[in-house]
């Protein structure tokens, strides 16, 4: 997927894995792993251009980091999204699991991986490259969208 400097790249710390979650879905690239130190990220942050996203006043400290105050998901995300001006964009969703890169899986391909009921009831369906997981847009996304039209995200 191509990115260009208009998309920002995050890295989360540890404090904050369902905005990363989150931030996936809407199509942003961002790191979390729980198993990266203060200083790790920083780096991190540094060599791949990404904005540190942090509840901790130190890391907060960092060229470009940004301190997440709010304690809830809809209020962090909603921070973070004025701040970078962040739309949710269908073309860029990434796993929430792992941030990888979502790839169109033709619809017979999708039978054998997802459950029967899922596959009866839709028709497009997508796979993680990095862990395989795959996604489609069940009634778990209604409530999703819902979401983010209410954060004004859509
Ligand atoms: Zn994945």
């Amino acid at each position: 997927m191509i990115t260009t400097f208009a998309t920002p790249k995050f890295i989360a710390d540890h404090m904050l894995g369902s905005l990363a979650r989150w931030l996936r879905m809407i199509g942003y690239d961002t790191v979390y792993d729980k198993t990266l130190d203060d200083g790790a990220i920083a780096n991190l942050a540094r060599s791949e251009g990404r904005f540190v996203l942090t509840r901790d006043k130190e890391l907060a400290k960092e060229p470009g980091a940004f301190f997440v105050e709010a304690d809830d998901i809809d209020s962090q995300l909603k921070a973070v999204a004025t701040k970078f001006g962040l739309k949710y964009n269908d073309e860029r969703i990434r796993c929430s699991t792992c941030n990888g890169d979502l790839h169109d899986l033709p619809k017979e391909q999708a039978q054998s991986s997802v459950p029967e009921g899922a596959f009866a009831a839709n028709d497009k369906f997508w796979k993680c490259d990095k862990c395989g997981k795959m996604y489609w847009k069940g009634t778990h996304w209604l409530g999703i969208m819902e979401r983010l039209k209410r954060l004004s995200l859509t």
